[in-house]
């Protein structure tokens, strides 16, 4: 009867039994001497499907992104991103502290950064300035809900950044549930970028793993700094197994978990207290910001008592994220469970002896 539907995030994603499979069988070598067959037919693979000459299987995607950055930068090299752009806000600003880069963060009030904006933020050559050194990008954008860049914004964003004589590097840890979204091949939204990053481990589903695709000079420079960061992994075949299955069988169902994000945004919209945007809900994401007097973290609460694990993005904004282990029922309940929370507040509300917080 009590049933866990964990909306927190896409990581809660458990390996399939196919992936199991390939785990148990994988053949291995030594991939800090580039020796592992079955790390190469990932790195192979996800190269291709993304349109870049090589690739790099990496422990996370935070250490993806940090290997782009230290493969496209020198130290007091200036990055341009947006300031909610997840390498800036939850990174632990590692291309700082390793990489001795400047961030420059720029406003992007819906997670897309405009081509007239990046191209007014690259300095002048100039004996005062940092060097503009790269543009990183976000797609989707995490911390605006899951929202996509398309490939003609990709496009014009790229321009800038190359008109000016520097790289692009994407933050794609979603890339793919833009593409499904969007109905495009992924490589539109790769061609225009220099470098990409994508978690196999989200959607994906996979257990461990990212990738960082480019050329193939800056996938040795990134090859380097994974080793210097203590990310050279040794077997690592039996993880590039699963990440292999992510990338043969786990990319087009994504499209389920996008269906089951909008049908929980209309479920929940016109509940009392919440407001969501549908206009934003394209991904797996529904960010849902609260107008009655539960802060998030009461909220959160609220609903884990009813089953429904769900996380704050703001105080006063919820985040609700759909992926394989979320079933089109478990969203129906979800709905119920969430509304009952909401309704529960608004009559104690009415009640003139009820604990009333502001
Ligand atoms: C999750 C995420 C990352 C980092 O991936 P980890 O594997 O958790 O380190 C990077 N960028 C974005 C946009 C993400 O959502």
């Amino acid at each position: 009867m009590s049933r866990t539907v964990e909306l927190r995030s896409d990581t809660f994603t458990l390996p399939t039994e196919s992936m199991r499979r390939a785990m148990a069988t994988a053949e291995v070598g030594d991939d800090v001497w580039d020796e592992d067959p079955t790390v190469h037919q990932l790195q192979e693979r996800a190269a291709d499907m993304v349109g870049m000459e090589a690739s790099l299987f990496v422990p996370s995607g935070t250490m993806g992104n940090l290997c782009a950055v230290l493969g496209h930068t020198r130290p007091g090299d200036e990055v341009l991103l947006d300031v909610e752009s997840h390498i800036f806000t939850s990174e632990v600003g590692g291309a700082a502290v390793v990489g001795g880069v400047q961030f420059h963060p720029l406003e992007a009030p819906d997670g897309r950064l405009t081509p007239s904006q990046v191209a007014a933020a690259v300095r002048e050559p100039d004996i005062h300035h940092p060097p503009t050194a790269l543009l990183c990008l976000e797609n989707t954008h995490n911390r605006n809900g899951g929202v996509c860049l398309s490939p003609q914004q990709t496009h014009g964003l790229a321009e800038v950044a190359h008109r000016a004589g520097f790289p692009v590097h994407l933050d794609g840890a979603r890339v793919f549930n833009a593409a499904v979204a969007l109905g495009v091949d992924v490589r539109e939204l790769t061609g225009p970028v220099d470098s990409v990053m994508f978690c196999l481990s989200k959607g994906l589903s996979a257990p461990v793993g990212s990738m960082v695709a480019g050329k193939r000079d800056f996938i040795e420079r990134a090859r380097r700094a994974r080793k210097m960061l203590g990310g050279g992994m040794r077997q690592a075949g039996v993880l590039a197994a699963a990440g292999l299955c992510s990338l043969n069988e786990m990319v087009a169902r994504l499209a389920e978990d996008h269906a089951n994000a909008r049908r929980l945004a209309l479920g929940l919209d016109g509940a009392p207290g919440l407001h969501i945007d549908l206009e934003r809900v394209e991904t797996n994401m529904v960010f849902a910001d609260l107008q009655s007097p539960l802060d998030a973290s009461q909220f959160e609460r609220l609903c884990g008592e009813e089953g429904v694990r769900v996380d704050h993005a703001t105080p006063a904004r919820v985040r609700l994220v759909t992926h394989r282990g979320v079933t089109a029922d478990d969203i129906e309940y979800a709905i119920a469970a969430i509304r009952r929370v909401l309704q529960n507040q608004a009559s104690s509300e009415l009640r003139p002896t009820g604990t009333y917080r502001r």
